[in-house]
């Protein structure tokens, strides 16, 4: 009888039981390399530049260098406004054959500054913020805090600023009730227990000297005048993020598992990335894309939406006209984490149909909520195909949703993808408390996440 399950039933594997020693080591260097890469790039802007350095040392030029159509071979990016980035290897076959494109996104949920951050309450100072993308408020409360970001100036000129990431660096909080006092705050839902207002980070207590008022609101604007030269009205032109301060470390005994903030999505820009800085001449010309803004819907400039992407395609093919036969020619991999089923947390999931730990690259055929709305649904044609890639390339892989019917949803860049007439389907890596200020992923999955996206680029 087992032989004729073995024959008939689809049985799925523990990626352990299935990598070997060399095949470990050559994991392991790869998350070496994720790791450092995440722990660097903490917003949309360096997880761009830090890209750039990785691409430039490989050899990728700017795109402006091209004079005709991409040579095969030929490697170049761009950057658009530091936001999002648009890399590609020249493939043997002219680009009116269609690209193999791969989009991750690099923004992540966080805490913005608001554009008049600083106020002063019972002489202690503090900085406003709005929350970007999908947070549990609570989550970040009591945790240490970094600023990211850069102000413009009307001189044209811009200020990076990095506030605690130097461990000489002072570090930023946002206070939450003590449990003595939270007997009310305890009776709220998770939803309300935490308001948005609320959500403002601690930024010194010292007054400055003298008499009068907003004597502490003063004394921090001058630390970061004397930092930056900047005053509060440059706040206005400027995007700063607070984001969790937590290094990216091994979890588990055996350190099978990856902690870190922004895993959605780097992990799956980093597995593109580190697949493309190594093709020379694909058969079909290689196009990786970090974008900007999925978390807020894909919308902007720098966004999955944002025309930047047809010019590009128009300038690696020499002629904007052949875009869209180069779009209906092309396989687009729409990498982006997925859940993984979490034991702690059955209910959300149907077990057969989830994401695991350990079982490789997650495909969704589908998104979206309810009837699958808002899904762009990948052909089964699609789906065949990506099989076929991975298991010809030795890739572990799983087919999963993004919880129980009805239980909710989500979208990715897919959708924005497949409605440009690209072929789309979404893989990524499995992630636990995805959106939480520090995710938790399995390198085995980070790794064959990254197999995979190399898989697709070297298909012939
Ligand atoms: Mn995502
Ligand atoms: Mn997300």
């Amino acid at each position: 009888m087992d032989e004729k399950k073995n024959e008939l039933f689809y049985q799925p594997k523990n990626g352990y039981d299935r990598i070997d020693t060399a095949g470990r080591l050559a994991m392991e260097e790869y998350c070496k390399g994720y790791m450092a890469y995440l722990d660097a790039a903490r917003t949309e802007r360096e997880a761009v530049s830090e890209a750039i350095k990785l691409a430039e040392a490989a050899g990728f030029v700017d795109v402006s260098a091209l004079t005709g159509p991409i040579a095969p071979g030929q490697k170049v990016y761009h950057s658009v406004r530091g936001k999002s980035l648009l890399l590609a290897v020249g493939g043997k076959k002219p680009m009116r054959d269609g690209v193999v494109v791969e989009a991750a996104h690099v923004d992540s949920p966080r805490l913005d500054l608001k554009q008049r951050p600083l106020f002063e309450d019972t002489e202690m100072g503090y900085l406003r913020t709005h929350y970007y993308g999908g947070i549990k408020k609570y989550q970040w409360t009591a945790i240490p805090l970094e600023l990211h970001g850069v102000v413009a100036l009307k001189d044209g000129s811009t200020v990076d600023v990095v506030i605690g990431r130097d461990p000489a660096d002072p570090q930023f909080v946002v206070t939450d009730l003590l449990p003595h006092l939270a007997a009310d705050q305890m009776q709220k839902t998770l939803a309300k227990g935490i308001e948005g207002e609320k959500l403002c980070i601690l930024a010194g207590s010292v007054p400055y000297a003298g008499e009068g008022s907003d004597r502490v609101k003063l004394a921090v604007m001058s630390l970061i005048n004397d930092r930056y030269g900047i005053t509060e009205e440059d706040f206005i032109s400027a995007e700063l993020e607070v984001v969790p301060a937590f290094d990216v470390r091994e979890l588990g005994l055996d350190r099978s598992l990856i902690g870190g903030y922004g895993q959605d999505d780097r992990v799956c820009a980093y597995a593109e990335l580190a697949a493309i800085l190594e093709q020379s001449e694909p058969e079909r010309t290689a196009v990786c894309i970090l974008a900007d803004k999925e978390e807020i819907g894909s919308v902007g400039v720098s966004g999955m939406r944002s025309q930047a992407f047809e010019r590009f395609i128009g300038q690696l093919a020499g002629d904007a006209g052949l875009v869209q036969e180069c779009f209906s020619n092309s396989l687009c991999i729409s990498a982006d984490v997925t859940v993984a089923f979490d034991p702690m947390y059955p209910e959300v999931c149907e077990k057969q149909n989830a994401a695991r730990i350990n079982y490789g690259v997650g495909f969704s055929k589908f998104t979206g909520s309810r009837g699958k709305s808002g899904s762009s649904d990948a052909s089964a044609e699609v789906v065949a195909t990506v099989r076929r890639i991975c298991d010809e390339a030795g890739v572990a892989w799983q087919m999963c949703e993004l919880g129980k019917v009805d239980q909710g949803g989500g979208g990715t860049v897919a959708g924005f993808m497949a409605d440009r007439d690209i072929d789309t389907i979404d893989a990524g890596v499995p992630v636990l408390s995805m959106h939480a200020p520090f995710e938790t992923t399995a390198k085995f999955d980070c790794y064959m996440t990254y197999k995979c996206m190399k898989a697709a680029y070297e298909a012939k």
